[in-house]
Parts: C-alpha cells; structure tokens; sequence
C-alpha cells in the first residue's frame, strides 16, 4: 500500500518534552539522587553530586530494620550464589521454580497462617497481578476499593474492568453502604492496606473483616508497609490487631522491612493455586533468582525473631516524632513508624529537601502529587533501628532551621 506523502507524522519529541516541562512547572519533576549505599554503615550513604561524591544521612529509606545490610543474609546469599549462580534460568513454569523459592514460599505461608503463598517479582506486580486475575474473573465481580490505595491496586483493578467502588479512607460505614448497595449475590472483593505509607495510619481491620463477612466479601489485604515491624514476630498489622485469619488474600514485598526484592500473596491452597495458574504477571516473567530466596530466607528468619530491633524502631520513631514537635515542624498525626511532615505545597517541598541536602547531608526525598493528593506534600521520614540519638538531633535542627527559613517551623 503506498505511502501518503503529503501527511507530516506528529512531532514525538515536541509532545514528550511538553509533557516534562509540565512537571517541571507545577515543581513535580522527579529529580533521582544516584545514591551508593555503604554495606555496614546505613544510613550513611555516599551522594554522587555532580561536582564529586559527598556523605549523606539517609532518612527515606523503606529497609526499615536494615536488613538488606545483615551480615547473615549476605553469607545466605553469598553462600547460594557460589551453590547455584546467579539467575533462575527461567519462568516458574519454564525451569525456574528452583528450592531456595519453593521453601520461600513456605516460609511465607507459615510466617502468616496460611496454607500456600506466591512469590512475584515484586510487590507492585504481586498486587497487580492478583487483583487484577481474582477480580476480572470472579462472576460479576464488584470490587471496593479505598480511596487512597496504593497505584499497584488501582492499576490491578483498573485492568480488572470490573466494577469498582471506592469508600472513604479508612471509612467502615461508607464501606457498609456501599456493600449494602451493591446486589446480594454477585461476587464482591474488598481491597485495602493495613498501614497507609504516605501517612502511616492504619486501617480498621476488625470492622473491615465483620463487613467482608456479613455481606459475603473476600478481603484483599496489603501488608507492605507493615510486615515485618508489626504484630507477633512481625507478621503484619492484621496478626497485630488478631485479625490475619480472616483475612482471605494477604499481600506483602520482599524489598522494604526484609530488604530484598520481590513480593508475594499469601492465602489459601485454592487462591493461590488459582493465582498460579492464571495470572499472566505471574506466569509470563523470569522466576526471583535463588540468592534473592535464600537472602529473604536468611532476613525472615532474623525478622521473626527481632522484637528488639522491632521495639528499636518503634521507640525511635516516637523520640523523633517528639523531638520535632518540640521545635514546631508540622508532621501528619499518624502514630506508626513513619513520620510525614506536613509542607502541603510541591515546589516548597522540592525546595526544603534540595536545602537539607545540599547544605547539611541530610536526604529526604519529597513527596508530591500522584504519590499523595495535591495540597498535601510532604517530606515522609522514616528512622531504623540504625539511626542515632545524635542524628535525630542533626535531623532535628536542619529541618527546624531549614523550614523555618520558609515560614513552616514554629519554635513551640
Ligand atoms: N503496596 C504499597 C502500599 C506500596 O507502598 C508499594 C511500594 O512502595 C507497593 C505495594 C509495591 O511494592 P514493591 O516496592 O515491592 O514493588
């Protein structure tokens, strides 16, 4: 067929440059700070600024019991990369499906209450993968969704094309209403965190469960933020608040408290079987490779028997929250383990962390819009077990004098 001639093609580079000159207007451009992590000194970091390296506090990181630095998880993986190289050599139905994965998994399962779990490539993928696999193909499906979950659920949803209701955050009474609207015998999915990573609160599990069971639902339930730091050997906040065998799909990551990668679900022989067999996220991509098993092996075994350090985080969180207060800096009221600090405004977020960085070492990455709605920017701290009390004073005073600068910080 000839071609026309006559008919320019559109200007591709026009249209993508626009795109990001838009983001650089409204101040939300994301910048990446090229980071080189220092194996035994977290949360030192080395800074790789353009004018040459420089030493940095890190204060964003989601490796929240440093465990992607444990010495017994690097033997773990060191010891499987010598025994069995370094990639999985396939899909998990191709040749992939190797021991370290299998008793992964099992770990998983057990460390959970339940009878099977999956692994994936990663959280996000977990989520989309099994939200968007159960609902599409449950029978008449309607799925209730919160209003702030987060993007792997709405993606996974989305291509879902199911119906979808979405109920006020954390809203159990708006969830009743709309379960009550919704037809009595057409399948219903309720999709949820436990712990809101951008303000750290936690959901009403005991009522969301109550709901799910009076008006027939699953609940779908994503732990990311929370495993590992809450609950009996840090099983989540559903094992903290008694609620994890209600729950019917449970969902985690590898690559946040446990500090590798990947993620997984985690409930029944049958969901997970089901999830198996036809989720294409899952079937269609190269297996986790054995040492990243054998190091989140390694770092569950540690996990479920860190209370200390679990207890570390949680008081330091609370002496940090205080300590800011104490100086007048504006954070979210959201007691757990993360603490955002309210600047509600991009560019001046943008602004506060460039000046914490460049001028005292101290990096935390501003969160803007689509990670939380406009208007509600802020910096998200997060502290380990590693921090200490002389950081938390550093932290303190830049960001009291920094914020201060711009009018954000006022001396209680
Ligand atoms: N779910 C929530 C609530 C998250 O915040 C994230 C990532 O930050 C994910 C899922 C995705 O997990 P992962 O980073 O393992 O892909």
């Amino acid at each position: 067929m000839a071609v026309n001639q006559t008919v320019s093609p559109p200007d591709y580079a026009a249209f993508f440059e626009a795109r990001i000159a838009a983001l650089k207007a409204e101040g939300r451009y994301r910048y990446f700070i090229p980071l080189e992590r220092l194996a035994g000194e977290f949360p030192k970091a080395i800074w790789h600024h353009p004018k040459g390296p420089r030493p940095v506090t890190v204060w964003c990181a989601n490796d929240y019991l440093v465990q992607g630095q444990s010495q017994g998880v690097l033997t773990a993986m060191k010891a499987s990369l010598d025994a069995h190289g370094a990639g999985a050599g396939g899909t998990r139905n191709i040749s992939g499906t190797h021991q370290s994965i299998v008793q992964l998994e099992q770990d998983l399962a057990d460390w959970h209450g339940k009878a099977a779990a999956l692994v994936m490539t990663s959280g996000y993928v977990a989520n989309w993968a099994a939200l968007s696999t159960i609902a599409r193909q449950l029978p008449h499906c309607i799925v209730f969704s919160d209003a702030l979950n987060h993007s792997s659920m709405i993606e996974g949803l989305r291509h879902a094309r199911v119906e979808k209701r979405i109920f006020k955050h954390n809203d159990a009474s708006d969830l009743r209403r709309l379960l009550r609207e919704a037809p009595p015998d057409c399948a219903k999915l309720i999709a949820c965190e436990s712990l809101y990573s951008m303000d750290g609160d936690q959901a009403p599990l005991a009522d969301f469960v109550t709901l799910a069971r009076e008006y027939g639902a699953l609940l779908y339930l994503d732990e990311v933020h929370a495993v590992g730091l809450y609950g009996e050997a840090g099983a989540g906040v559903a094992a903290a608040q008694g609620v994890a065998e209600q729950v019917d799909i449970l969902q985690g990551t590898l690559g946040k408290a446990i500090g590798q990668i990947g993620g997984y679900i985690a409930a029944s022989e049958s969901i997970v079987d089901f999830v198996r067999s036809y989720a294409p996220g899952f079937i269609f991509t190269t297996a986790l490779p054995p040492h990243v098993a054998a190091g989140a092996r390694a770092s569950l075994a540690e996990i479920r028997a860190a209370d200390t350090k679990r207890e570390a985080l949680h008081r330091k969180a609370a002496a940090l929250r205080q300590s800011l207060l104490e100086q007048g800096i504006p954070l979210f009221p959201t007691p757990s383990h993360i603490i955002p600090v309210a600047v509600n405004d991009a560019e001046l977020c943008r602004a506060i962390s460039d000046a914490l960085l460049e001028e005292y070492g101290v990096y935390v990455q501003p969160i803007n819009y689509p990670t939380v709605p406009r208007g509600t920017e802020r910096l998200r701290i997060t502290v380990s077990p590693a921090h200490s009390p002389a950081m938390m004073q550093e932290l303190t005073k830049a960001l009291a004098e920094v914020m201060g600068r711009f009018g954000l910080a006022k001396a209680a």
